[in-house]
């Protein structure tokens, strides 16, 4: 593990479910002027083991348009789907500790036992049915108890608080909100909660900087952190990219891959969706926009609420 003269690690973490989009070079650039604005190590984690959305290919197009725009890692990157035993010690280390259980639900049992107040934007909240055995069914995923009858790490345990360095303060109730979370789903796959989690621990990242589609994940990310006994990192989840219609930018929305050719224009448009006030309207290179950029994120810094 390289460190760094400030002990800062970050890291931007692409699924490569595409090529990159303006939406993820906005995650790119702000998680990249973040650690070089706080002379930290800067590093890339291809998370690839959604085996069924993993485009073959992706994953070396994003390394490639990386290089491309100037963000350098300091680290070779690593793969998730070559970190399957660190997921795997960490689930058993979570069985030893009662903090997961293995559940028989199928979806259609889990949606036939909600009424829609037990529905979160669509999203089903699971009632807890396998929480004290299996019930004779056939155990298809592990879930980890959310706070409210688990074995107990924090103060408060109903409400997850913790402040975001750009959208301020934040707090969940995991309990009603999001209920006992998949970590190994039914078909063998490993949740992006549970790897994101070991990976950022086993990496040393001191600093997450990424979109805020993410902040809802974000406080399963500290109860999980704290029922594995690791360090939580400070976070920053920066505004995401709509689409006209509104919609956050990504594959799934259309999202138009990146003119690697050019690379200097999505990079302003970036930094103008950051609400940088860069000197300089039309850098002549890479490295005088990025000279630029870092400035302009220190003082972008400066007026967030955190
Ligand atoms: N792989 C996730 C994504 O592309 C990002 C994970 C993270 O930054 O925590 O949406």
């Amino acid at each position: 593990m390289s460190a760094s003269a400030s002990g800062y690690r970050g890291r931007f973490a692409p699924s490569p479910t595409g090529p990159l989009h303006f939406g993820s070079l906005v995650s790119a650039l702000a998680s990249w002027l973040d650690a070089r604005a706080h002379d930290g190590a800067w590093l890339v984690r291809m998370e690839d083991i959604d085996g069924p959305r993993t485009v073959p290919g992706a994953a070396a197009d994003i390394l490639a348009t990386l290089e491309r725009f100037g963000f350098h890692a300091d680290e070779p990157p690593v793969w998730q789907s070559r970190r399957i035993g660190l997921y795997r010690a960490a689930l058993d280390a979570l069985i030893a500790s009662n903090h997961v259980y293995p559940c028989g639900c199928t979806r259609k049992e889990i949606a036939d036992s909600q009424l829609h107040a037990h529905r979160r934007n669509s999203t089903l909240i699971y009632p807890g049915t396998c929480r004290d055995g299996l019930h004779g069914k056939t155990a298809r995923a592990w879930r980890l108890r959310v706070p409210d009858d688990a074995p107990q790490c924090v103060d408060n345990p109903a409400l997850i608080r913790f402040d975001d360095r750009w959208q301020g303060p934040q707090q969940q109730d995991l309990a009603s909100d999001v209920g006992d979370f998949v970590l190994l789903r039914a078909d063998g796959q490993w949740a992006y909660q549970l790897a994101v989690v070991v990976d950022d621990a086993a990496q040393g990242i001191t600093h997450i900087v990424r979109g805020a589609d993410l902040l809802d994940s974000t406080a399963r990310q500290i109860w999980l952190q704290q029922c594995l006994n690791v360090p939580t990192p400070a976070y920053l989840h920066v505004p995401v990219v709509a689409n006209a219609d509104g919609e956050k930018l990504s594959k799934q929305t259309g999202a138009q891959a990146l003119d690697a050719s050019r690379p200097l224009e999505a990079l302003l448009a970036a930094a103008r969706h950051l609400g940088l006030d860069l000197r300089d309207a039309a850098p002549a290179s890479l490295d005088a926009f990025q000279i630029d950029a870092i400035e302009a994120w220190k003082r972008r810094l400066a007026h967030l609420p955190a």
